[in-house]
């Protein structure tokens, strides 16, 4: 298969491997930031073939589980209404609130549908004058795009009917506040290829200025990963504080310059609750006020929503690096993905599923989960 199968080469693969353990002198700890990283990790076994030249820590990049618990309560509030019809990506709604999740609504009769582009949504609220209908927009500078795009196709339409709960976060700020944490450990960062596609790279230039830190822009397939993995270890190893691309096919310097166009136009920035971590300053959009007509929070009278999070989920502390997924206490015993506590058991790129899917759980005779 053209574009997946040379990224996915056993060979060079090994090769990469080899370069990195000759070029290393220490253990490094790498931070890749995209849960979708995560997931190509833990599931080819990267961590374990580097095991002993470099630590992966597992960022907050899951946007399903950074979606603070707030958020998923005013989305339950307005899905149990008669007159909405909510559309989300199906990864929303096994999502827990403080009390329930998505599907428990839709089991009540709420009208909730599992959509895979945003359009889609409009489309229904084209189709359906007498009802509102909601999308949920939550994610990266990755979704954004489109997400923004809907907004504008509902307003070409003049479609009155239609509303979006907004809950986007930033990278860039996420990784500040993460290198000013007291506990931080991220020596290098794997930065997610698929946001610079879109936003270019020049937002991570001033972090490696600040916090002289190497900041690799990453892919996804083993090879990209093993490539960014050998480019980090380079420049640690030879002292350089430096940003580079190994991930060219996809991200250019500049990135998406039209879909950057519309971000600005019809997001600005905002201070954003990250779940588990807390609140991040201007880590977030919210829709600007010439579409403040679109903004669900406030048309259903959500905004004021708050809730705090359960102690017994530690994704905070998985999220920032500081806790391996399985050495939380309720890893496979209390939380699976069956019955998750927390999102980043739930998600499809949370480090807690990549863990307990690929093989990172066994069950001794007392039922304590360990690797
Ligand atoms: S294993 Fe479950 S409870 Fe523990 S951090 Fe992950 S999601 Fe939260």
């Amino acid at each position: 298969m053209k574009y997946l199968d040379e990224f996915r080469d056993p060979a060079a693969a090994r090769a990469l491997v080899r370069q990195i353990r000759d070029r290393a002198t220490t253990r490094w700890t790498l931070m890749e930031v995209c849960g979708g990283q995560t997931h190509s990790i833990i599931r080819n076994g990267i961590d374990q073939l580097l095991d002993d030249v470099v630590e992966f820590i597992h960022g907050p990049g899951c946007p399903v589980c950074v979606t603070p618990l707030e958020m998923i309560d005013r989305a339950l509030q307005i899905a149990g209404r008669e007159e909405v019809i909510f559309c989300s990506f199906g990864d929303m709604l096994r999502v827990p609130g403080s009390h329930e999740d998505l599907f428990s609504v839709r089991a009540r009769g709420g009208d909730v549908r599992v959509v895979y582009s945003p359009l889609d949504a409009v489309r229904i609220a084209a189709d359906n004058p007498d009802k509102e209908v909601v999308f949920f927009g939550v994610g990266f500078e990755t979704t954004a795009p489109a997400n923004a795009m809907s907004v504008l196709h509902a307003q070409r339409l003049g479609l009155l009917n239609f509303s979006m709960l907004v809950s986007h976060v930033l990278v860039p700020p996420a990784m500040t506040a993460i290198l000013s944490s007291p506990t931080n450990r991220v020596q290098a960062f794997l930065a997610a290829g698929h946001v610079c596609t879109v936003m270019g790279m020049s937002e991570y230039g001033p972090l490696v200025e600040r916090y002289r830190v190497p900041i690799v822009v990453t892919g996804f397939e083993p090879l990209d990963l093993l490539e960014g993995v050998r480019q980090a270890v380079d420049l640690l190893e030879s002292g350089t504080p430096a940003l580079r691309n190994a991930y060219q096919r996809a991200v250019s310097p500049a990135g998406n310059g039209v879909a950057q166009e519309i971000l600005a136009d019809v997001f600005e920035v905002t201070d954003r609750q990250w779940r588990g971590i807390g609140m991040i300053p201007q880590s977030g959009w919210k829709l600007s006020r010439r579409y403040a007509q679109f903004d669900a929070e406030v048309r259903f009278g959500v905004g004021e929503v708050t809730v705090e999070e359960s102690a017994d989920c530690h994704a905070g502390e998985v999220l920032q690096g500081l806790l391996k997924p399985n050495e939380c206490p309720a890893f496979g015993t209390l939380c699976t993905p069956r019955t998750p506590l927390g999102a980043t058991m739930v998600s499809s790129e949370g480090a807690c599923a990549a863990y307990y899917h690929f093989r990172r759980l066994s069950l001794d005779t007392t039922g304590a989960a360990h690797v």
